[in-house]
C-alpha cells in the first residue's frame, strides 16, 4: 500500500473560511504519513487549490466531488474533467451514493466518469457500497461486485495510483453508525479481491478506504484494520478540528 487516503467530502457545504483552518491545521504538523484530499463545491476548487499550493504541505491535494464525463458540449451546469485538473485538482470523487440515488447515476456513468478522469490526469475515487435493506438481505457483496462490473477496463489499465475505491454502505453515510471494523475490512478484503481479478498488482497497490460517519472516536479502531487504507469523511470534515483529529488517529508518520 502507498501511503493512506484521508479525504474530505464537503458535499454542498463548507466555504474558503473552513479550507483555511485544515490547511493551517495541517501546516502546523501532525498530518504526516498521510496523503489528505479535499473536495469542496465546484465553486471553491481554484481558490483551495491556490491555497493548497502555498501552503507547500506534503501530500495534500484538492479534488471535485463529480464530473461529466463528455469532454465539452451542450450540458449545462456539467463541469468536465479537463476543466476540473485546469482548475488545480488532482482527484475527483465519482459514484457517490448521493449521485447515484439522488441523480440517476448508473454503475456505467460511474465507470464512464472514471475513465474521464483518467484522461485527465485525475485520480478518480471510486465509491461503491451497499444500502441496508441489500445488507440485511445479505447482498452486501452482490451489490459491490456488480458497482465494480463496468470498471474491469478501468482497473485493468490502472497502475493503481490513479484511483482508489471507497467503501462506503450506503446505510452509515451521515447515519451516526458507522460499520464496525471487522465488517469494513471484509468488504474492503473483497473489493480488492474484485480488482485483482482484472490487475493484481494494481490491486495491492491500491487505497482502499472506508466512508461512513467516520468520527475523531472511532477513526483510530477503522485504521488499524488490514486493508483499510484511509477514509472518506463528509460531516466530521466541516469541522476543521474534527477533520484533523480524524486525520491524527492512526497511521504512524
Ligand atoms: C460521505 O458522504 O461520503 C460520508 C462518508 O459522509 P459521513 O462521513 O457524514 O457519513
Amino acid at each position: 500500500m502507498t501511503r493512506p487516503l484521508i479525504a474530505a467530502n464537503w458535499k454542498m457545504n463548507g466555504d474558503l473560511a473552513l479550507a483555511e483552518a485544515v490547511i493551517a491545521g495541517l501546516a502546523e504538523g501532525g498530518g504526516g504519513g498521510v496523503d489528505v484530499l479535499l473536495c469542496p463545491p465546484f465553486v471553491y476548487l481554484r481558490e483551495v487549490a491556490r491555497m493548497v499550493r502555498q501552503a507547500k504541505v506534503t501530500g495534500l491535494a484538492v479534488g471535485a466531488q463529480n464530473l461529466d464525463y463528455h469532454a465539452h458540449g451542450a450540458f449545462t451546469g456539467e463541469v468536465s474533467a479537463a476543466m476540473i485538473a485546469d482548475a488545480g485538482c488532482e482527484y475527483v470523487i465519482v459514484g457517490h451514493s448521493e449521485r447515484r440515488a439522488l441523480f440517476g447515476e448508473s454503475d456505467d456513468d460511474v465507470a464512464r466518469k472514471a475513465q474521464a478522469a483518467r484522461g485527465a490526469g485525475l485520480a478518480a475515487v471510486v465509491c461503491v457500497g451497499e444500502t441496508f435493506a441489500e445488507r440485511e438481505a445479505g447482498r452486501t457483496e452482490a451489490v459491490v461486485e456488480s458497482q465494480l462490473a463496468p470498471l474491469a477496463g478501468f482497473f485493468a489499465d490502472s497502475d493503481g495510483g490513479d484511483f482508489a475505491a471507497a467503501y462506503e454502505p450506503v446505510w452509515a453515510i451521515g447515519s451516526g453508525q458507522s460499520a464496525t471494523p471487522g465488517d469494513a475490512r471484509a468488504v474492503h478484503e473483497f473489493i480488492r479481491r474484485r480488482i485483482a481479478d482484472h490487475n493484481p498488482a494494481a490491486a495491492s497497490r491500491a487505497r482502499v478506504i472506508y466512508g461512513g460517519s467516520v468520527k475523531p472516536g472511532n477513526a483510530a479502531g477503522l485504521f488499524a484494520e488490514p486493508g483499510i487504507d484511509g477514509a472518506l469523511v463528509g460531516g466530521a470534515s466541516l469541522a476543521a478540528r474534527d477533520f484533523l483529529s480524524i486525520i491524527r488517529s492512526g497511521y504512524a508518520d
